[in-house]
């Protein structure tokens, strides 16, 4: 096990009608916020009325920037950036899902710097001070309610990049699984796709005698997968709505994390995808994580039996490893298949023409993932095997 500092500050607070705390939670950091949200489902549930009346209720200022598109875009971000220095923002309350909170995380990171906020996502400058965030979540997905990045699509050259820093990490997020009920089920199968693919990441790792976190990984897995097809065709059960908020949540807290090093080269890999195509990165993952799987599987196929067996409780064939291997991959298909998700990037419209570019532009920085280290002709092939 490697050596490893865990530190996750966010304070989570579960469960039904706890966003009416949103108001004494947000009065801790100032007396003006900005409030951000995407295209509307808040406003068509209501949520919105009752964030703004809580947060009116402790004397709170409230500027407001909505319209956060999925795949947030940099330009929107430069706008709440703008917004933040004119009004003297002391804190940003995002309610919605990974792209408002990423939107939010980056606005508070320009908030306090002279340059360009694009400069954190090319490695220009590092994120050193942040504006405090807090969450209303209404969607598990993203991890982001309690994760130290930020993912943001540039819009000049279709760049999707990450950055990373404690700062930015959410001081509080209010997580109440009613609030998930009005998804269309096509977004709660990209959200436990991409939760699925939090996990994936941690546990293809090249670090042995890490049991513990392997088997935290394990049954954070098989919780997804046991109460995913109840959240999908009984989309009011508090019980499994629960159980997928809260995994969604642990997947990303770094928890999973701790005592390895992850791979991270699937989420590389489907960010070049959603970037230029603009789909759901869950779905981009229900395509991408399985043929990274097919092409990197013999590099370490204990590794694979293991997750067959214990995630899909595929038998081990003894005599046969690889075909155990394969069939833990096959199950995981089809599992994302069986929730309504693309599994070929031709399902999910995108075809072969931009592959060469996609995996240049993907590998510029450096080698992908950590399994392996991908270089620009693997990720070709995967894009290949994804086809
Ligand atoms: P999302 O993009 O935030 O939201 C997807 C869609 O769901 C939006 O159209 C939104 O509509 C709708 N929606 C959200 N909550 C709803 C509700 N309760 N009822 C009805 N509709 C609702 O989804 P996400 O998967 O959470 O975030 C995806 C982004 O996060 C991607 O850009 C991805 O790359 C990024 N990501 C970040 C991290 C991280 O750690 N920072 C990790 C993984 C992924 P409205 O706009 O109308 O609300
Ligand atoms: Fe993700």
């Amino acid at each position: 096990m490697q050596n490893f500092t865990f530190q996750n500050g966010t304070k989570i607070i579960f469960g039904k009608d706890q966003e009416q705390l949103v108001g004494q939670e947000a009065a801790q950091y100032g007396k003006k916020l900005l409030l951000h949200y995407g295209g509307g489902s808040i406003k068509e549930s209501g949520l919105y009325d009752r964030v703004v009346q809580a947060v009116l209720e402790q004397g709170i200022e409230i500027i407001e920037l909505g319209g956060v598109q999925p795949n947030p875009r940099v330009s929107l971000v430069r706008e709440g950036v703008t917004l933040c220095k004119e009004h003297n923002i002391d804190f940003i309350l995002a309610i919605g899902g990974g792209s408002v909170i990423d939107s939010a995380k980056a606005i508070a990171a320009g908030a306090n710097y002279d340059g360009d906020v694009w400069d954190f996502f090319t490695g220009k400058s590092p994120v050193t001070d942040c504006l405090p965030i807090g969450v209303v979540l209404t969607i598990p997905a993203a991890g982001s309610e309690s994760s130290a990045g930020s993912v943001i699509t540039n819009e000049e050259g279709d760049y999707k990049r990450a950055v990373g820093h404690g700062t930015m990490r959410p001081k509080f997020a209010i997580l109440n699984p009613v609030l998930t009920y009005t998804l269309p089920s096509y977004q709660t199968a990209c959200g436990i796709t991409d939760m699925m693919a939090h996990i994936l990441e941690r546990y293809f790792t090249n670090e042995k005698n890490v049991e513990l976190t392997d088997r935290l990984c394990e049954a954070t897995l098989k919780t997804i997968i046991n109460n995913a097809h109840t959240v999908i065709e009984d989309p009011t059960n508090y019980a499994a709505r629960a159980e997928i908020m809260w995994a969604g949540t642990l997947a990303h807290n770094d928890l999973l994390n701790t005592g390895r090093i992850g791979d991270w080269g699937s989420h590389d890999i489907e960010h070049e995808v959603s970037g230029i195509y603009d789909i759901a990165h869950g779905a981009g993952l229900a395509i991408i994580f399985p043929a990274w799987m097919k092409y990197v599987y013999k590099h370490d196929v204990n590794r694979f039996v293991q997750f067959a067996n214990r995630v899909w409780d595929v038998e081990i064939d003894l005599n046969d490893l690889e075909k155990t291997a394969l069939a833990g991959i096959k199950e995981t298909e089809q599992f994302f298949s069986s929730i309504g998700m693309p599994i070929t990037l031709a399902e999910a419209n995108v075809g072969e023409e931009h592959f060469e570019e996609m995996a240049k532009k993907g590998t510029e920085r450096g080698p992908l993932g950590n399994f392996i280290k991908l270089q620009e002709d693997d990720v070709f092939e995967i894009y290949q095997l994804a086809k």
